[in-house]
Parts: C-alpha cells; sequence; structure tokens
C-alpha cells in the first residue's frame, strides 16, 4: 500500500465577518447576496446589543417598533437564505497567514483556525462597568447591565437607573412595567437621552430623577439594599436604598482581539474609513465597535453595507476578477 501524501490544503472563504449583530449580518447579506463564499463567526460570551433591546421604533420600516430579538431573526434569515455559513465561536486572534505567502488571514477561535482573503470586524460594544464597591460582588444579586434580561425580577420593587443617554432612559422605561419605582441618578443637571425619550422620562409617575449625583457604592452583603451617592453640587454623601441597579454608562469596544492586529483609538475603538477600510489591507470594521458618533441599528447596518461592499472589491482585485 502506498502511503498517502498529507492533505495541506486549506478552505479559503473570501469573507469572514465577526459579529452577529446589525453590522455584521447586513455584511453578510451584502456579502453572500455578491456571491462571496461568506463565513460568519457569531460570539459565545458576549451577545449582540440589538438582541437585548426590547422595542427598536427608531429603524425604518417598522411603525410600531420591533423587538431587537426577532428583528436579529429576521436579519439572520436573509443572511442565511443568502448563503452565509454560521458558527457560533469566539474570536480570539486574526493574523496574517504563513500559509504559502499569501494574503490570507488566519482567524483563530477555540480549537480551530479559518482562513479567508479578508476580514470584516463587527464585534460591537457591551457595558462599561461603574466600577465601584460592591457592583462585582452583587452582579446578579441585584446589579443588572440587561433591563430587558433582568427587569422582571424587580416586580414591584423600588431600583435605581444609573445614567443619563439613550440607553439609560430606555432601559429606565422598560423597567416601569415590573417597578414600583426607578430613581434615575445622573451626574449632570440634565440628560443626554433624546428628546422624546426625556419627555417620556419627565411624564412618567414611577420615575425619578437624582441631579448631579454620583453612585460611588453599591450596598449589600449578599444582595442589593441600596445605593451611596454623592451630591456633587452639595457636596453631600446620602443612602438611597433600593433592591436592584441598572447600571448604563457608556460602552466598552469588543476590539481586545485585534489590538495588536490594527490601529485602535485610545478608547479601543477600530479606526476605519468611510469605506470601513482599517490599517491594514483586508480587514475591514463596522457598526458600533468602529470610531464614529452614533451608535444605532440603523448606522451599523449601513456600516455593514460599505464593509461588505469594500471587501468584495478587495477580493475581485486579488482575485483578478473586478469589473474595469
Ligand atoms: C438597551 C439598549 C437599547 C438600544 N436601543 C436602540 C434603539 O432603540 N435604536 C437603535 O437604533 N439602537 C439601539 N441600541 C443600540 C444598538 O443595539 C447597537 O447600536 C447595535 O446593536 C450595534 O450593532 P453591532 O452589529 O455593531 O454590534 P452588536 O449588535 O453589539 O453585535 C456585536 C456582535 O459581535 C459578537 N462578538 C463580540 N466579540 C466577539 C468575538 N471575539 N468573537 C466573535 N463574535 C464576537 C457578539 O456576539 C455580537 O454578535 C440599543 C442598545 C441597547 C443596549
Amino acid at each position: 500500500m502506498t502511503k498517502s501524501k498529507k492533505d495541506t490544503s486549506v478552505f479559503i472563504y473570501d469573507v469572514i465577518i465577526i459579529g452577529a449583530g446589525p453590522s455584521g449580518l447586513t455584511a453578510a447579506i451584502y456579502a453572500s447576496r455578491a456571491r462571496l463564499k461568506t463565513l460568519l463567526l457569531e460570539g459565545l460570551s458576549v451577545s449582540s446589543q440589538a438582541l437585548v433591546t426590547d422595542k427598536i421604533e427608531n429603524y425604518p420600516g417598522f411603525p410600531e417598533g420591533i423587538n431587537g430579538f426577532e428583528m436579529i431573526g429576521k436579519f439572520k434569515k436573509q443572511a442565511k437564505l443568502f448563503g452565509t455559513e454560521f458558527v457560533a465561536e469566539d474570536v480570539n486572534t486574526i493574523h496574517p497567514s504563513k500559509w504559502q505567502d499569501t494574503n490570507i488571514w488566519q482567524v483563530d477561535v477555540k480549537d480551530k483556525t479559518y482562513h479567508s482573503i479578508s476580514v470584516i470586524i463587527a464585534s460591537g460594544a457591551q457595558f462599561r462597568a461603574l466600577g465601584v464597591e460592591g457592583e462585582k460582588r452583587l452582579l446578579g444579586r441585584g446589579v443588572s447591565y440587561c433591563a430587558v434580561c433582568d427587569g422582571a425580577f424587580f416586580k414591584d420593587k423600588n431600583v435605581v437607573v444609573v445614567g443619563g443617554g439613550d440607553t439609560a432612559a430606555e432601559e429606565a422605561l422598560f423597567l416601569t412595567r415590573f417597578a414600583k419605582k426607578i430613581t434615575l441618578i445622573h451626574r449632570r443637571d440634565r440628560l443626554r437621552a433624546t428628546r422624546i425619550l426625556q419627555e417620556r422620562i419627565f411624564s412618567n409617575k414611577k420615575t425619578d430623577i437624582v441631579w448631579n449625583s454620583v453612585v460611588n457604592e453599591i450596598l449589600g452583603e449578599t444582595k442589593v439594599q441600596g445605593v451611596r451617592v454623592t451630591d456633587l453640587k452639595a457636596k453631600k454623601e446620602t443612602d438611597i436604598s433600593c433592591d436592584g441597579v441598572f447600571i448604563f454608562v457608556g460602552l466598552v469596544p469588543n476590539t481586545s482581539f485585534v489590538k495588536d492586529i490594527i490601529k485602535l483609538d485610545k478608547d479601543g475603538y477600530v479606526i476605519a474609513d468611510s469605506k470601513m477600510k482599517t490599517s491594514r489591507d483586508g480587514i475591514f470594521a463596522c457598526g458600533d465597535c468602529r470610531q464614529t458618533i452614533l451608535r444605532q441599528v440603523v448606522t451599523a447596518c449601513g456600516d455593514g453595507a460599505f464593509a461588505a461592499f469594500s471587501a468584495q472589491q478587495y477580493v475581485d482585485e486579488l482575485k483578478g476578477t473586478a469589473y474595469k
């Protein structure tokens, strides 16, 4: 029997997309519809922010609003229809492949490596922690970063929401379905949230706002019992008793796995141009993980379309199939 030669060939995708939020799924729809061999790697340890959003009412075409979980399901279905392959894995690293000196990127997950001509990073962002005493200890015991996930546990309870942006306002309003009282604590004397949300917060009988104040400790041993708050103007410390604390004080991009490969800004967001090109040829970025001034579903989708289009042009150039 002759000894068979070891098969060293690898399957090479045209594009690998990292992330299954609105940006990654839109990129997948565009890429697979353009007949690129498309693989989407969707993270296991972090989920899409849209997935945990109860109601998205500013995405065109849904005058009654749409639940985030339902929306992501529809996006996924559309990407699958055009041929996108899905694998649920966290990406650990991306690096240039040593395989035959080609312009191929290698994408490493836990026990496997995928190869692709281009990569689209659509890994989004996650909530920033407050970084105060008690926050870690009481996580899941009254401390939460997701009202849609945990709100129902607080039926007829008193909760505190920390933050003053759109997400804090939306989540506070969502909590009014369950909680008896919601106290919004904001470090400034006005909210950053969009006007329509402010109006809803101000007119809701269940919501109350503590202005110019910061939470510096979450109180309780085995479950949340309150928050210690400093009034920045009066320079006075008070305790507010509550059963839950929902924290919405900004985002941290999910980009640590590419920090050594492409340029990030000082906050860790990917620097990409208007065509979603990053500092490395063949790597594109879109959505909330990108340095931008507006992070929404509609902007993430727009970014995703651009990223897929740019990836397609890049792949065509390399393969010599570009339309000239
Ligand atoms: C409570 C809340 C309410 C909101 N309300 C609205 C609203 O009303 N309207 C609106 O337009 N926007 C809203 N947003 C914002 C909107 O959800 C985001 O702008 C949008 O989800 C960004 O899409 P994205 O694809 O960039 O990232 P995301 O949707 O966050 O998706 C990121 C994806 O990347 C994956 N991922 C991360 N790291 C890795 C890794 N290492 N390997 C593999 N995969 C990885 C995750 O699993 C996820 O699938 C809201 C957000 C929140 C949290």
